[in-house]
């Protein structure tokens, strides 16, 4: 019976790989690095082709057991016809038709989508937002992202690029962002700025925010406050989506969310005191259930949905 699935996760540093069963249970797990393969993207699809079946072979199954591939990839996907848009951070990613190059090689079904929107449908079926029907799924990193799912449903857009969180404009006067506007949710809560803010309220260069997580376990009064203003500034961004979409649930992934302890409260604390008074009373914050499984086991979910 065909009831497993090969989930890829591809990254700008590594392509994680995990055979997935029912229930959303890895099985194997296996991961290489993104850069040797990055200058063809030939190269990397032959990478992918051959990872895809050593998994298959280490799990001690064969294609007749396996329903299909899902792949995530951190960029502008075309999920329904299983194109590449283009990918900022691997270059030579422009209009690539993945799934028909990679569904010759591996002769299985292949579907493609949004890494953040994969890991979206992780949370929503297996993880910390199981149950719920309007949700938002946000992961705070180097780039800011989020996934919505509404009325049960995951939400594309027209164009599948839907939840670009990160680039909600806040302030038409602020920083010049990647994405060619300026003053961008993300150009005050990524990794940089947040690096930025840290090592200036502690008057010393290269502190990240590791460091502050570690100070303010300490005790240490500065760092306290450094995560008291993040807190506030992701608050301050999500308070507009609160208004808008009406979730009953935020979760939040990426590294910056292993400090729960000090960020949750000011992000609900400032949600509350500036969101409308029915949208802000009826959301709860959450951490993401999952890690680094979460692409694999999106996939999962991605490639299970489809079968419907
Ligand atoms: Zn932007």
């Amino acid at each position: 019976m065909k009831q497993y699935v090969v989930g890829v996760d591809v990254g700008g540093t590594n392509i994680k790989l995990g055979v997935v069963g029912p229930s959303g249970k890895v099985i194997v797990r296996n991961s290489f690095a993104t850069k040797p393969f990055a200058s063809s993207r030939m190269k990397l699809i032959s990478a992918l082709s051959r990872a895809i079946e050593a998994s298959i072979m280490a799990a001690g199954l064969n294609k007749k057991q396996i329903l299909g591939v899902g792949i995530g990839l951190p960029g502008l996907i075309d999920y329904e016809k299983g194109i590449v848009r283009f990918l900022p951070n691997i270059p030579g990613w422009h209009s690539v038709h993945l799934r028909s190059i990679l569904q010759k090689k591996v002769h299985l079904p292949v579907f493609v989508d949004n890494d953040v929107k994969i890991i979206t449908l992780a949370e929503s079926k297996f993880g910390a937002g199981r149950g719920v029907k309007n949700l938002v799924c946000m992961t705070l990193g180097t780039g800011v992202g989020a996934g919505l799912i509404l009325n049960g449903q995951l939400y594309r857009g027209q164009d599948n690029a839907a939840g670009e969180l990160g680039h909600i404009p806040l302030n038409e006067h602020g920083p010049k962002c990647n994405c060619g506007g300026v003053g961008c949710f993300e150009a005050y809560v990524g990794n940089r700025p947040l690096f930025a803010l840290a090592s200036r309220m502690m008057g010393k260069p290269g502190l990240t925010t590791l460091d502050m997580f570690a100070l303010a376990k300490k005790g240490n009064k500065k760092a306290l406050f450094f995560w008291k203003t993040a807190g506030q500034r992701i608050g301050n961004g999500l308070v507009g989506i609160v208004n808008l979409l009406n979730p009953r649930l935020i979760i939040i992934g990426g590294g910056v969310s292993n400090n729960e302890e000090f960020l949750f409260k000011p992000i609900t604390d400032t949600i509350r005191r500036r969101a409308m008074s029915l949208q802000g009373s009826a959301f709860k914050i959450k951490r993401a259930k999952f890690k680094d499984d979460a692409g694999i086991i999106g996939a999962y979910v991605l490639v299970t949905n489809a079968q419907k």
